[in-house]
């Protein structure tokens, strides 16, 4: 008999694609997604804890479900990092909760919920694998339906900078062998996949301590020779993993799009010591430099952090420095805010909650300014536009992105999603781009 489950995801693209993992897993098991929790026969939270207040969001949630619980008797779980943080305790504080599932138990998924289903008992699963079947892909067996897919290359993460959670809850670095990526890929490709976005916590290091494996850039190059694909991103980067050889594949490589997200989080020498960075302010702007020279209309977006412990006015002014040197195209900001288990959380010279979101909004408007002027400057010009659906404001409009990772909408029907199309931008707005398709444009890279 088919049942349902609905997974309500938080956080990164990398929890997103979890669901989708989890999804596929499910459907062996009989189990359909619905969008409607009232619905379900189980509902699973997907959560992060990397920049959101998690414990709070994941009461939160687990409270709006119980009458479901109560009502119905439906199974409900916990996933992602705060389930592998917390553990037993989240059980404990929730006498409703039935699964507690870590980042790295996906794959036991399915049978641990037939134990609930069979049993009634509570299953936590949190251990660390020391093999990579836990990042084994589950390829999708009916047509996605999809223009664009993620694709976890590795997970975890060696680095352990001083604020952030990640190495204690995914665990260190994994990657995946490369055939078994290259094999998902083509799959993806033969279901009419266009575009993959290869998924890690820090993709740079992918091969690191697998001997006789490619390295990051070797994988792009095998990827960008599979038929059918047109389109290549990844993500996320970390400075002092970026290579000369990755950076000269941006000219190489014909599908992998000119965009290139790389965190520096701040721009002052004295807060990238303390976060445990392992770069300097010089050394991003020396491989942003290099980047701009191989491939000049690559857009470069990052993530940045105000209010650090230690961080002063002077400390400040240097990561607006760096905006102002880099021009972004787009930046992910934040305010710094403690995360329990992280050496930074014991640092104490910590910023007042007020100068820090001084600070934000000082930053995010400079940054207004400097994104608005980035989509200006592709006003009139002609951009290779990946169509992905209707758009949601009106029916009579498509929406796509460029090769920049830019969103783009047009006049267009349903005939177009999932091909490539020559569209002159006629305006530009804070977060998007307006423009109209070319008729017979014969001067777009799109690869073969
Ligand atoms: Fe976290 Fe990224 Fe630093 Fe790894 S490199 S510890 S994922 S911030």
């Amino acid at each position: 008999m088919e049942k349902r489950v609905y997974i309500e995801t938080y956080g990164c693209q990398m929890n997103e694609h979890d669901s989708e993992r989890i999804l596929r897993l499910l459907e062996g098991s009989h189990y359909l997604e619905t969008k409607n929790a009232k619905e379900a026969d189980f509902i699973l939270i997907n959560t992060c804890s990397v920049r959101e207040k998690p414990e709070h969001k994941v009461y939160s949630a687990l409270g709006r479900f119980k009458r479901f619980k109560d009502e119905k008797g439906t199974i409900i779980g916990v996933a992602g990092c705060v389930a592998q943080q917390e553990g037993d305790k989240l059980l404990d504080r929730v006498p409703y909760l039935d699964m507690v599932i870590g980042t790295h138990a996906i794959p036991m998924l399915p049978q641990l919920l037939q134990r609930i289903e069979v049993s009634g008992e509570k299953v936590c699963e949190t251990s660390f694998s020391q093999n990579g079947k836990y990042l084994e892909a589950v390829l999708p067996e009916r047509p996605l339906n999809k223009v664009k897919s993620y694709v976890t290359i590795m997970q975890g993460c060696d680095r352990f900078c001083s604020f952030c959670i990640v190495p204690y809850v995914r665990g260190r670095e994994l990657s995946r062998p490369s055939g078994e990526i290259i094999k998902e890929v083509k799959h993806l490709a033969e279901m009419d996949v266009k575009e993959v976005c290869l998924l890690g916590q820090n993709v740079n290091a992918y091969g690191k301590g697998m001997e006789g494996e490619l390295d990051f850039p070797q994988l792009l190059d095998r990827i960008n020779d599979i038929e059918g694909l047109q389109r290549i991103r990844f993500t996320t980067s970390h400075p002092g993993d970026l290579s000369e050889e990755l950076i000269q594949a941006f000219s190489k490589l014909k599908k992998l799009c000119e965009h290139f997200h790389l965190p520096f989080q701040s721009g002052s020498n004295k807060i990238l010591r303390a976060m445990h960075r392992g770069y300097t302010k010089e050394s991003y702007l020396e491989k942003i430099g290099r980047l701009k020279k191989i491939c000049p209309p690559i857009a470069i977006t990052a993530d940045v952090m105000v209010g650090f412990p230690g961080e002063e006015e002077k400390d400040f002014e240097e990561t607006l420095d760096l905006l102002q040197k880099v021009q972004f195209d787009d930046l992910f900001s934040f305010k710094y805010s403690p995360r329990k288990g992280t050496r930074a959380s014991q640092f104490m010279d910590k910023v007042e909650e007020k100068v820090k979101q001084e600070r934000l909004s000082i930053l995010q408007e400079i940054q207004k300014g400097i994104t608005l002027q980035k989509n200006q400057e592709l006003e009139s010009c002609v951009e290779e536009v990946l169509v992905e659906g209707l758009s949601k404001q009106s029916d009579r409009d498509v929406t796509g992105r460029t090769r920049s990772n830019k969103v783009v909408n047009f006049e267009g029907d349903i005939s177009l999603v999932g091909k490539l199309v020559p569209v002159q931008i006629t305006k530009a707005y804070a977060h998007s781009l307006r423009g109209g398709i070319v008729p017979n444009y014969c001067g777009l890279r799109i690869a073969e």
